[in-house]
């Protein structure tokens, strides 16, 4: 049987990475987090003083990174020269400046061949935001992942409780808004992707409805 590639592409906190994990787990497919790429070059950035909005440093941070993927106990594993960042990238401040860093054509540049190469063998789904439109635009199966706002925000709240879910709501909502009307790769559906709405519905009925589309796709 044929190995598909497999797009999922959707808003933040929509459940994509979630959800696109566990398609690959039940495909035997490989799992790539594109987000966890911005994440990292944000980090870098943020860690070496460099401004998030500085294109050019930033790209050069974006096309120095040797980065490597691993996985442990079922959870990826990402590497940055050999440092191992998985847990430093998932911070909000860090999101926020992958935000930034991404709206930058030549951060982008450097990170798309990376992903392209990942992509294009099949056998992978990749989660990101332009994945569909711009990595994969041959991808035989597009998703496009997305809920309800306060949904969205109630689940990121409670990965930081710590924090008000009103301010939660109000940083998903300005990222969402930074993503999808930014000049390079917007976070957009693609014409044939098909429309997956994760609001009110478990993880499990989501990947089952993933993987059924991927089966048909393949056979
Ligand atoms: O999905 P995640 O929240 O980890 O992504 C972090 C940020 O990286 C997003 O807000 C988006 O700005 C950027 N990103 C992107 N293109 C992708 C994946 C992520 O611009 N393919």
């Amino acid at each position: 049987m044929a190995e598909i590639s497999i797009a999922v592409d959707g808003p933040g906190s929509s459940g994509k990475g979630t959800v696109a994990r566990k398609v690959a787990e039940e495909l035997g497919y490989q799992f790539v987090d594109t987000g966890a790429m911005y994440r990292t070059v944000g980090l870098l950035a943020l860690r070496a003083g460099v401004d998030p909005r500085d294109a050019e440093a930033t790209a050069r941070i974006a096309a120095a990174i040797r980065f490597r993927f691993a996985f442990a106990d079922g959870r990826l594993r990402v590497y940055a020269d050999d440092a191992d960042v998985s847990e430093a990238i998932r911070g909000e401040e860090v999101g926020k400046a992958a935000s930034a860093v991404a709206v930058h054509p030549a951060v982008r540049t450097a990170l798309l061949a990376l992903q392209r190469g990942l992509g294009n063998e099949g056998g992978v789904v990749m989660d990101g935001r332009d994945i569909g439109t711009v990595v994969l635009p041959d991808a035989q199966l597009k998703v496009y992942l997305d809920a309800a706002l306060d949904e969205r925000a109630r689940r990121r709240w409670m990965e930081h409780p710590e924090r008000s879910f009103e301010l939660v709501k109000a940083e998903l909502a300005a990222r969402d808004l930074q993503d999808s009307t930014r000049a390079t790769a917007p976070l957009r559906r693609a014409d044939d992707a098909v429309l997956v709405d994760s609001t009110g519905r478990g993880i499990d009925e989501v990947v089952a409805e993933i993987v059924a589309l991927a089966r048909a796709r393949r056979a």
